[in-house]
């Protein structure tokens, strides 16, 4: 295949995409915004599934890398109430499940699987243009100018490669997430460290919860969900003192070895707002582009986003390596398929997200585990 295929976004999506199509000996080019690998840090745990992440990586020929990575016990959960009670303890599975890997370390395993000139770094998309017969012009914001044959969007959230195949734009869901980050936590913080214990904390309540991973390096790191306008948050200074009290106030009454997963970062906190795209967001079939990932489907989350853009990733690049002759019908019967897979994951998250932040929270969940553990 002779075909110029640019990527637009070096996220997890778009590199297992240029992996797959890589081991089929397809060249692509990545655009990504960032000025390098190392420009942002990269987030937190995930906890990588079977059925979707897992089998993108098995695809991509990643699974023995992957598991070098995996974070052997941290796939233990411990719901707790407001009161700090340990509702659910739920064991780490050693076999495997859902083992949980550094998001950093996953992506740089995922760049390092691909050629040194793989990403062009730098290389913010402002706009793509439709030249007929599929091709595409883009133009970057760093001045630059290409024609590709094939044009991929996996540049998440706000993606620039969306509004060539849909109106749809991203809705504040009406809840944001504030991360924060306690340090040498054994050391300094030890209730905080037991709370949270080698896994997974959630204490959730209806309509906002804290929720804690503890990480390698002896770091809890932690997601504190509240129901609050945009212009709340707006109104918020994050990078002054007294942001974290302010979080922190709707949980006044709750115990401090939780609450202090907020007040006792060492750094400012993080606002996360949680923006979806419409259900149902479909396209028509439209010749030389497609998007995969958050650019795609993007929901609130749940557990699933990551990998369902890995898995998005390694169908999309099985399709076009299959369908050398007729790209066309490759894209459209990924684009189906991936439709109906992330409209049921939906559903699925939406399900998951009623106990997590519904009325009777925490004993919503402990149900929810318990029924999990007989089924
Ligand atoms: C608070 C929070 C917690 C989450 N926790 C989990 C979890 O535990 N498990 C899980 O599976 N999922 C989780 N998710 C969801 C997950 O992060 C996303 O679904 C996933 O990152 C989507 O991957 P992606 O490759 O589609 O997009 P992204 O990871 O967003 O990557 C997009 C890339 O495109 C680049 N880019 C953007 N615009 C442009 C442009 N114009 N030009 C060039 N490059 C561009 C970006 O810099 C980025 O590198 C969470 C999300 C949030 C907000």
């Amino acid at each position: 295949m002779t075909k110029s295929i640019a990527i637009i976004g070096a996220g997890l999506g778009g590199l297992l995409l240029a992996r797959v199509l890589h081991v089929h000996g397809i060249q692509a080019t990545i655009y990504e915004a960032e000025s390098s690998a190392t420009a942002r840090s990269q987030g937190g745990m995930l906890d990588i599934h079977e059925a979707t992440g897992q089998a993108a990586l098995r695809t991509a020929g990643l699974t023995s890398e992957f598991e070098k990575l995996i974070c052997w016990g941290a796939d233990c959960t411990r719901v707790l109430d407001q009161h700090g009670t340990v509702l659910v303890e739920k064991a780490a599975n050693d076999a495997g499940g859902r083992p949980e890997v550094q998001r950093g370390a996953l992506r740089q395993m995922l760049l390092d699987s691909l050629p040194h000139n793989a990403v062009l770094w730098g290389h913010r998309l402002a706009n793509a243009v439709p030249l007929g017969a599929g091709r595409h012009a883009l133009n970057f914001t760093n001045g630059q100018k290409v024609e590709v044959d094939l044009l991929i969007g996996a540049d998440g959230a706000w993606s620039k490669v969306r509004p060539l195949l849909t109106a749809a734009q991203p809705v504040y869901s009406g809840m944001s997430y504030v991360e924060t980050f306690v340090r040498e936590c054994d050391e300094k913080h030890p209730l905080l460290a037991k709370a949270v214990g080698q896994g997974m904390l959630i204490a959730p309540d209806e309509g906002k919860a804290i929720m804690a991973h503890r990480e390698p390096d002896a770091v809890l790191h932690a997601y504190t969900a509240l129901t609050k306008s945009a212009g709340w948050f707006a109104a918020l200074d994050f990078a002054s003192a007294e942001a974290k009290r302010l979080v922190a106030k709707d949980f006044e009454d709750w115990a401090p070895e939780l609450v202090g997963l907020v007040t006792d970062s060492e750094q400012p906190p993080i606002h996360r707002p949680i923006y979806e795209l419409p259900r149902n967001t479909r396209w028509a079939a439209t010749p030389g582009v497609t998007l995969v990932g958050d650019a795609a489907h993007l929901m609130a989350p749940s557990g699933d986003g990551a990998n369902l853009a890995l898995f998005d990733g390694a169908r999309l690049g099985e399709a076009i390596a299959q369908n050398p002759a007729s790209l066309e019908s490759g894209l459209q019967a990924y684009e189906i398929e991936m439709f109906g897979r992330n409209e049921a994951a939906r559903t699925e998250a939406e399900e998951m997200l009623k106990v997590l932040f519904g009325p009777g929270a925490a004993q919503a969940m402990q149900e929810f585990f318990s029924k999990a553990s007989v089924a």
